[in-house]
């Protein structure tokens, strides 16, 4: 068979918009590592943000009745009434937080709710508030939208916590948005009820609205996760999803409670783009939102063992890292392998053969990002083989 040549001479006459977008970080490096497994090597992937767990079998058979009951078609563009009524009552049962489904719109994954989100709400040259280090699409996204990002940085000895008076002194008359992300990727930071109160309080005295993404509140160890629309319900718009919490990164099931007139712009801005999200994963959602908590429980218990094991271990390997109070990432110092976190990661690659994220787009200089979502015989591994990186150096 001949395969058709590939017209690559061609000049594409692709948009500024476009070219000024950076390919995730996470991916180019998940891409490099796939690359050498498929040639043979043996790489451990410490790189990747998704649970190694399966999907619950109880949200699998949901998918099947659905398939089996002709549940293949569009649906309404911000879900179906059954996925968006289970929402409001997990925010209202889990969350503390009432909205009338209506106030619910459902997207193909977090991703996508943060994206129409962005859209609805920036003009050129709108300032988000971004506490940093924060999760690599953050500021992608908001350029992308016409907005400008503002990192807001918060420190390692501080457990990355969030310092109002840090975002009070990143105010500008520019200022439209904060974003928050609690508990944190890659930090693993959960901000507590007093830094939210605070930040809900000076969101009001300084006009700015809040985007929460809560994407892993169910992935806590030593903290309580709050959700900050409890204190300022009118400005803020929560973002979360199926990914993180029920195993379910595939199916692209997000969604946002907010606002109505937020909640409808972004309406209208699905309806002309993906119309809605994946009909069968709905279905699958329901089952997952109504009735997951003995499988929420057991991932915890097992992130937690995997995340003392790894700071412990990281630790007396002479890596500094902090303890994470919540999601599956470790922040570890990686100067002892390398000043520069670029050839840090490119080293632990290479030589050790574990694919980690360089620190450097999620703004974590001398830092990798490592996610534990993976067994504890992997982890011990990569300790054995990081430990070897540094004996041989
Ligand atoms: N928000 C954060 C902080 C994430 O880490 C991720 C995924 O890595 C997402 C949102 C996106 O999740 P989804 O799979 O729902 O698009």
């Amino acid at each position: 068979m001949t395969t058709p040549p590939t017209p690559s001479t061609f000049n594409i006459p692709l948009s500024k918009k476009v070219q000024s977008l950076k390919p995730s970080s996470t991916v180019a490096v998940s891409s490099r590592a796939l690359e050498l497994q498929r040639a043979g090597v043996d790489i451990i992937s410490m790189a990747v943000g998704e649970p190694d767990f399966d999907t619950p079998p109880h949200v699998i058979a949901a998918a099947k009745t659905a398939m089996d009951a002709g549940k293949t078609r569009y649906t309404s563009v911000n879900g179906i009434p059954e996925l968006r009524e289970a929402i409001a009552a997990k925010l209202q049962r889990e969350n503390g937080l009432t909205y009338a489904p209506e106030a619910v719109t459902v997207t193909s994954g977090g991703k996508q709710a943060l994206f129409n989100a962005l859209f609805a709400l920036l003009d050129p040259g709108d300032e988000v508030l971004i506490p940093s280090p924060y999760w690599v699409s953050y500021p992608e996204m908001v350029s992308f939208a016409g907005g400008v990002p503002v990192a807001v940085p918060t420190t390692p000895e501080s457990g990355y916590q969030l310092d109002v008076n840090a975002v009070r002194a990143a105010l500008t008359p520019r200022s439209k948005l904060l974003m928050l992300n609690s508990p944190g990727n890659p930090t693993g930071a959960v901000f507590p009820e007093d830094t939210l109160r605070a930040l809900a309080e000076l969101a009001r005295e300084k006009d700015l609205f809040i985007i929460t993404d809560e994407m892993y509140e169910h992935i806590v160890y030593d903290a309580a996760q709050t959700s900050i629309a409890r204190f300022a319900p009118e400005r803020t718009l929560t973002v979360n999803g199926a990914s993180k919490a029920y195993a379910m990164t595939g199916w692209r099931i997000g969604y946002a409670a907010g606002p109505l007139p937020l909640i409808r712009a972004m309406n209208a801005i699905q309806g002309q783009s993906t119309s809605n999200a994946n009909s069968i994963a709905q279905w699958a959602a329901v089952s997952a939102i109504t009735d997951s908590y003995a499988f929420i429980e057991r991932s915890r218990a097992e992130f937690r063992k995997r995340r003392d094991r790894i700071v412990a271990g990281l630790n007396e390997l002479g890596l500094p890292t902090p303890t994470p109070q919540g999601a599956f990432y470790v922040l570890t110092d990686t100067t002892r392998i390398h000043a520069d976190e670029l050839e840090a990661a490119r080293l632990m690659l290479d030589e050790a053969r574990v694919a980690v994220v360089p620190g450097t787009d999620f703004a974590a200089p001398g830092r990798v990002r490592l996610s534990y979502a993976t067994s504890m015989v992997k982890i011990e591994e990569v300790l054995t083989r990081l430990k070897g990186l540094l004996d041989s150096r």
